[in-house]
């Protein structure tokens, strides 16, 4: 039997991995339902490579040329919330969440509350809303699964042990590509060389938060939420290789790590195929040309954004949907030349500082709350610089 997927921001980095293994394997999947956030010609494209029944497009004013680009097919199109919380929770078994940033909370929630099999790569998604989501996969019998790397990581090592087991979790941080630069030379980088990761190729934004090392800080507050360990109890370590994915240590003295090439394909792949294992073209692992792995300290006094979210997350109120919310303007200003690269942490300290909201309590909650921050943006961001 072929699983029913559908992939949320097919047209991205993750999305467009997911359907590159979904298409190796038509024996496995069918996809249903494809949406992206404004790139008519590729969400098309991909629709009509993959025999999709539902393309949603979030950028309303382009729904008469998707219409226009299926023309002739058996796939609708369609724009808008409504739409979009269909394609996640309608016909879909397995739901790819793969949308960047807060916009993605709502479908990622219709596909939890519909009992769905999420593979979540999403994170700001978790960041946000994590105990509410967890709870509700709970109540609604979903499963979550992790794909961000190190998570995927985690949850592998995790198999087959007692949770009670379990003495830390150590999230591996490739450093991005400013692991060695001055505090000087970070605050003249360009998003140019901000993007440029020396490793993994991934969208602009979450390489952009790899390279101001939020990225690990927004780790930290998932893997909280899907391991549901204690903050003082996951480590955060710098791998410059990106070999090992992460790793579980247990009372007794065991630690269990995951490797590979550092391909998304591999944990997307984990995630698709779960319980089972699917083939895929990735790299293999060659040890003996790696030859070695080095390990180092993160140095917080450069990367200030992983203490602003080990913060935010001991806060245990609204501050990790300040801190999202906050670092995805300034992040977007930054790759828009607005600001500097070190003044996104500033900015984001700024709105942990100033904007002090009540715990959510609902999605609703945290939507307004995510509202908010982009509101006071203009206040909490330094001027341009000329
Ligand atoms: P990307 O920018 O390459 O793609 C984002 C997708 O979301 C696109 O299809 C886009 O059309 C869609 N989208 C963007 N804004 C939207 C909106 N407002 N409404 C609806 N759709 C919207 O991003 P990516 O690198 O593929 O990352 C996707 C998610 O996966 C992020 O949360 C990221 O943190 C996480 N992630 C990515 C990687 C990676 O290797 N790229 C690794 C781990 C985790
Ligand atoms: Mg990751």
């Amino acid at each position: 039997m072929r699983r029913k997927i559908s992939i949320l921001g097919a047209t991205g980095s993750v999305g467009g991995s997911t359907l590159d293994l979904v298409t190796r394997s038509p024996d496995r999947f069918e996809v249903v339902a494809l949406t992206a956030a404004t790139n008519v010609a590729s969400l098309a494209e991909a629709a009509r490579r993959t025999g999709a029944r539902l393309a949603v497009i979030a950028d309303e004013t382009r729904l008469p040329e998707l219409q226009g680009a299926l023309a002739g097919t058996r796939c609708r199109a369609a724009t808008g919330r409504e739409a979009l919380i269909e394609a996640a929770s309608d016909e879909a078994e397995l739901v790819m969440a793969a949308i960047v940033g807060c916009a993605g909370l709502e479908p990622v929630m219709a596909g939890v509350e519909a009992g769905r099999t999420v593979a979540l790569a999403n994170k700001e998604a978790l960041v946000t809303a994590g105990s509410l989501m967890t709870e509700a996969a709970r109540r609604a019998g979903a499963t979550i699964l992790p794909v961000d790397s190190e998570h995927n990581a985690i949850f592998q090592c995790l198999a087959g042990n007692r949770s009670v087991d379990v003495a830390r979790l150590i999230l591996t941080a490739s450093g991005g590509p400013f692991r060695n630069a001055s505090a000087e030379d970070m605050a003249k980088a360009t998003p140019e060389q901000a993007v440029a990761h020396p490793n993994w190729s991934m969208g602009a934004k979450i390489s952009v938060d790899s390279a101001t090392m939020i990225n690990k800080g927004l780790e930290l507050i998932e893997a909280h939420h899907l391991f549901g360990l204690a903050p003082e109890r996951i480590d955060i370590l710098v791998h410059p290789q990106s070999v090992i994915h992460s790793l579980v240590e247990y009372v007794d003295g065991s630690v269990i790590a995951q490797l590979g090439s550092p391909d998304m394909r591999i944990p997307i792949a984990h995630a698709l195929a779960w319980p089972e294992r699917m083939p895929t073209p990735a790299e293999r692992l060659d040890l003996a040309r790696i030859r070695s792995l080095d390990f180092e300290q993160p140095d917080e006094a450069r990367f200030p954004a992983l203490r602003l979210a080990r913060e935010a997350l001991a806060d245990g109120t609204a501050a990790p949907i300040v801190l999202n919310a906050a670092n995805e303007i300034a992040v977007a200003a930054f790759l828009d030349r607005r600001i500097g690269f070190t003044d996104i942490a500033s900015t984001v300290q700024r709105a942990l500082e100033t904007i002090t909201p009540q715990p959510p309590q609902s999605i609703a909650d945290v939507i307004d709350i995510d509202r908010e921050v982009r509101e006071k943006a203009h206040e909490i961001m330094p001027l341009p610089a000329n």
